[in-house]
Parts: C-alpha cells; sequence; structure tokens
C-alpha cells in the first residue's frame, strides 16, 4: 500500500487530507511519495503555493526526531517547487505555527510566496 492510501481518516483529518486523497479538488503542481504541493486557494501573492506532506503532522511543535528525514524532504521539496515555478529571484516560505502564528489548517505545511517583494518585519 502506498503511503497515499494509508493515510487514515482520524480525529486530526484536514482538508489537506482529503486534498491528498482526491477527495476534494486542488490544483497540484508536484507530487511525490511523501508530499504534495499544491497551489494556495486564497493567494497572498502572485505566486503562493502549498507543500505539504501525506504525513499528518498537525504543527512543526508536533514533530518528532522520527520526522528528521521528513522535514529535509519537504524543504528539498520547496526548493523544487520553487525552482519548477521559475521564482528565480527568491522567494519566501513560511511555517504558521498554532494560535499565535496564525495556523489556521492543522496539517503542517509550508507556504512558498513569490513574483513580488516580500516585506519584513512580516504582520
Ligand atoms: P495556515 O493559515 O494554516 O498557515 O495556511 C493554510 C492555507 O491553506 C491558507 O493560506 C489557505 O488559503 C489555504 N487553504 C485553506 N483551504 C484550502 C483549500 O481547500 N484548498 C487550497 N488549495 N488551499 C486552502
Amino acid at each position: 500500500m502506498s503511503s497515499f492510501a494509508a493515510i487514515n481518516k482520524t480525529m486530526s483529518d484536514t482538508i489537506f487530507s482529503k486534498i491528498i486523497r482526491r477527495e476534494i479538488p486542488a490544483d497540484i503542481v508536484y507530487e511525490d511519495e511523501q508530499a504534495i504541493a499544491i497551489k494556495d486557494i486564497n493567494p497572498q501573492a502572485p505566486t503562493h503555493i502549498l507543500v505539504i506532506p501525506k504525513k499528518p503532522i498537525p504543527r512543526l511543535s508536533e514533530a518528532t526526531e522520527s520526522d528528521r528525514d521528513l522535514l529535509g524532504h519537504l524543504l528539498l521539496t520547496v526548493q523544487r517547487v520553487a525552482e519548477q515555478a521559475g521564482l528565480s529571484n527568491g522567494y519566501r516560505v513560511v511555517i504558521n505555527n498554532g494560535a499565535d502564528g496564525g495556523q489556521t489548517v492543522d496539517h503542517i505545511h509550508f507556504h512558498i510566496l513569490g513574483d513580488r517583494q516580500m516585506k519584513w518585519p512580516p504582520g
């Protein structure tokens, strides 16, 4: 069974697990055994892509040592997807973690934002 098929419907099920299982549609720009990348439905920049692991880790603060390889893979996936999107002039990578971090979907994901100049500090 692939990791895709092995994702269970649990209490922590989110919109992203439903997208991964193809239960709801999304504009998928990349997929491999461990991760998927989709266009954000409410883009905050001309290019706004989410890189999401198929494993439903709720948030960065709940990742463990056993997720070390997966987290590395996700960052390299961010790099690959950003290059594929043509963001050669740079881009921002964001992980919102928990309530104060502004996280709204409890399934860890990396935002890739690009094709405009980013500001600092972020809001
Ligand atoms: P967070 O606020 O948790 O860091 O980011 C969640 C992101 O998921 C938001 O940018 C939001 O626009 C996006 N999002 C929420 N629901 C959907 C959906 O059904 N499809 C897609 N493509 N993006 C979604």
